[in-house]
């Protein structure tokens, strides 16, 4: 079976299996006829008034709760069987977007952002990298960088982590302090992981 996502919005009067679809893949057990029961069910119950039968015939303003609620039920469970499936689900959900410090916008499925995720902005160019912090349904993105006094002047310059990261232990990196132009050197270095502090009067060095 093959996963397809119809092009247009459900309308009125247009047969959901008569809809031109576009496929988002494949996965063995979809049952598209199952979906298209269950959309016509909930739709039915929830989404459309109709038209009275008779002039004793009394129209709700609202479909019936508890039957919809059944209806509605059904469905995530069979979204929840089917997103347990070999597809992923990645090209359905709510996405969150954000804009980097270079001007790309970044988009992600919410579903499959963590907390404290550390996200590289998508541009090849861009060493950016923004750790996800989440509060209730809001995300926020937060740039993680290294806070690098430049040597001349002493201004705090906020360099992205990332471009350390992919410095090997023997080589250099350079970046112009932006407030001076000053080029500052930057290097690996080995440091003793000491067990405890050092003691009062004894140097760091
Ligand atoms: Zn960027
Ligand atoms: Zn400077």
């Amino acid at each position: 079976m093959t996963l397809s996502i119809g092009k247009n919005p459900a309308r009125e009067g247009v047969k959901l299996e008569d809809e031109e679809y576009v496929k988002v893949g494949t996965e063995v057990g979809f049952d598209a006829k199952k979906i298209v029961k269950m959309w016509n069910a909930v739709a039915r119950l929830a989404l459309h008034a109709r038209l009275p039968k008779d002039k004793d015939d009394h129209i709700p303003d609202y479909g019936d709760k508890d039957e919809i609620r059944v209806k509605v039920l059904e469905v995530v469970a069979e979204l929840e069987r089917l997103a347990k499936g070999t597809m992923t689900f990645s090209g359905i959900g709510m996405e969150v977007s954000f804009d980097c410090s270079c001007g790309t916008t970044n988009k992600r499925r919410e579903k499959l952002l963590r907390e404290k995720q550390h996200i590289h902005c998508i541009n090849p160019d861009c060493k950016n990298t923004w750790m996800v912090t989440r509060d209730g349904d809001e995300f926020a993105f937060e740039s993680v960088t290294a806070n690098i006094d430049c040597d001349n002047c002493g201004a705090t310059n906020l360099i992205p982590w990332r471009f350390f990261w992919e410095m090997k232990y023997d080589q250099h990196g350079t970046f112009s302090c932006h407030t001076c132009r000053h080029k500052n050197v930057v290097a690996w270095r080995l440091a003793l992981a000491r067990k405890n502090p050092p003691m009062d009067g004894e140097s760091e060095n």
